[in-house]
């Protein structure tokens, strides 16, 4: 039976692509998840604005905004209500070039791999540009971040490129507050224009009036404030360096990082956690590793992988549930062993149990 507002959304925007119970395996890296009751894509920022409109004009609609799909588990029993997929994207890059001054602060997301020499090593890569004169740069946020940060560094725009080999949009990055070596995107942000879904108005917000932290937005836990653009502080570094440093951290990310994966598993634990069990920092993928000898440890077609313990992997035949419960299995044995809770990274989407 067709949903009650399938006729409605069909007239929402002109050309957009509308469907109903539509899989939603293929937009999602881990290539699984049941169906949308509702489903659009958006591939113009006017058809994203009409979307949203017409969320505002039904409250009682659930709904789900999709980037990449590149941090997301999506139930097998699918999403209720209006999933949208939002490939609205667009660079504009202001003209004025700012002399230098002190905006730029690092928030160091560094937290040191155990054994840099298997997994990755960022500090040779490493190096400081917060002296150099900088430009805006205002990126809508289905905008591919790979996409981004190549044709802004092709044009003299440098900063983003210790976020390589993250596979989201820009609209994610910011949600996820992502992290890449010592650097947050939060550290480049300026302002966030935001559709504002009880309200129907957009708003801009200034990064200083948000709380930033390791992994964490504002907009994660204000579901209602869908993101449409971003303006960031950019650089005018040089090019080849950028370009030479987001190659070198590609290669070395895609020796242990799979891309049929959600990402990191779990958020690293906290320094002050650490500290009581282990006298240091240690990473997760480090804990899973050698305190609970899980690497290569698979629930039903999900698996922890063999090259990077806090990745976990879809071989093909797994099942949302089955990365459910690989989550859960691992967050049990590290609460019994040491009495913490690790934090997912992964946003599992729909009904879980
Ligand atoms: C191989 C690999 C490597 C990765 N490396 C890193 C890494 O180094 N650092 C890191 O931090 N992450 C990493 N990730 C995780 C992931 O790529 C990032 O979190 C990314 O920013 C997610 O963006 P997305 O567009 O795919 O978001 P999605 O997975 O589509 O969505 C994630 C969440 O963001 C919300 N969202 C998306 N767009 C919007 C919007 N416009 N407005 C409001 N909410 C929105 C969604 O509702 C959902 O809750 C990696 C993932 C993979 C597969």
């Amino acid at each position: 039976m067709s949903h009650p507002l399938f006729t409605e959304l069909q007239k929402v925007h002109t050309g957009m692509f509308v469907s109903e119970n539509q899989s939603l395996s293929a937009y999602n890296t881990l290539h699984l998840g049941g169906n949308a009751e509702l489903f659009a894509i958006a591939t113009k920022q006017s058809e994203l604005f009409d979307l949203l409109k017409f969320i505002h004009q039904h409250p009682d609609l659930p709904f789900t905004i999709l980037g990449s799909g590149s941090n997301v588990v999506i139930s097998d029993s699918g999403l209720p209500g209006l999933t949208i997929v939002n490939k609205a994207n667009k660079i504009d890059i202001h003209p004025r070039i700012h002399e230098p001054d002190s905006h730029f602060k690092v928030t160091y997301a560094q937290r040191n791999e155990n054994e840099p020499e298997k997994y990755l090593d960022f500090t040779k890569l490493d190096y400081d540009e917060s002296g150099l004169p900088y430009q805006e740069v205002t990126i809508q946020a289905g905008t591919p971040l790979p996409f981004a940060i190549t044709q802004l560094i092709s044009s003299d725009l440098t900063g983003l490129q210790w976020f390589g080999y993250i596979p989201g949009t820009v609209g994610g990055a910011v949600y996820q507050n992502i992290h890449g070596g010592s650097y947050h995107f939060s550290d480049y942000t300026d302002t966030i224009k935001v559709f504002n879904l009880k309200t129907g108005k957009t708003v801009l917000y200034k990064k200083t009036d948000l709380d930033w932290k390791y992994e964490t937005s504002f907009f994660q836990k204000n579901p209602h404030l869908i993101i449409l653009s971003v303006t960031l502080k950019l650089f005018r570094g040089n090019a080849t360096t950028a370009m030479k440093v987001y190659k070198a951290w590609i290669a070395q990310k895609s020796k242990v990082q799979s891309m049929a994966s959600p990402g990191s598993a779990f958020a690293n634990p906290s320094l002050e956690i650490c500290q009581k069990i282990w006298g240091e920092q240690k990473s997760t993928g480090w804990i899973i590793d050698h305190e609970l000898n899980l690497k290569g440890f698979g629930i039903g077609g999900a698996k922890i992988s063999q090259e990077h313990s806090n990745f976990f992997i879809n071989t093909g035949t797994a099942t949302a549930t089955d990365f459910y419960q690989l989550v859960k299995y691992v967050q049990d044995k590290v609460r019994d062993k040491f009495g913490f809770e690790l934090i997912p990274e992964i946003k599992f989407l729909g009904k879980f149990e």
